[in-house]
């Protein structure tokens, strides 16, 4: 069972390639890329190239060990952009912020303020 949306998401056009992305990494199941407007001095987009979860939630029941992939895609990100640390962000829901609903991780990382939240 999935729950895409009926329509591509921006996610789903980039890994299509049918939109341009500035690419920072790539597994067969996952992609990393810029975001496009960034909130951080690495602020990056990893996200599964399946459209099938629009969240973490249905991420981690459907598929953990893709999870697991695109926690550790995001790692890599942080080592080869930054020192190796970062702040993993999984907006789930409209009214906590989500707007893409194709399951992604923010990697947020350089200049961040030292306990806050975001
Ligand atoms: P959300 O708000 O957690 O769903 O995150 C969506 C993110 O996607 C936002 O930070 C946007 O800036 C980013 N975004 C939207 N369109 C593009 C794009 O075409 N390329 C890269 N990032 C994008």
């Amino acid at each position: 069972m999935t729950d895409s949306p009926a329509e591509p998401t921006v996610f789903e056009r980039i890994v299509a390639r049918e939109i341009p992305a500035r690419i920072v990494a790539e597994t067969d199941r996952v992609i990393a890329f810029h975001d496009i407007a960034p909130k951080a001095p690495v602020h990056v987009i990893v996200t599964t190239k399946t459209a099938d979860y629009r969240d973490i939630v249905g991420l981690a029941a459907g598929d953990p060990a893709l999870l697991a992939e695109l926690v550790a895609v995001a790692q890599g990100v942080a080592a080869e952009l930054g020192d190796g640390e970062f702040r993993l962000v999984f907006n789930t829901g409209a009214s906590a912020g989500q707007t893409v609903f194709h399951v992604h991780a923010h990697v947020l990382a350089g200049g961040l303020e030292e306990g806050t939240l975001a």
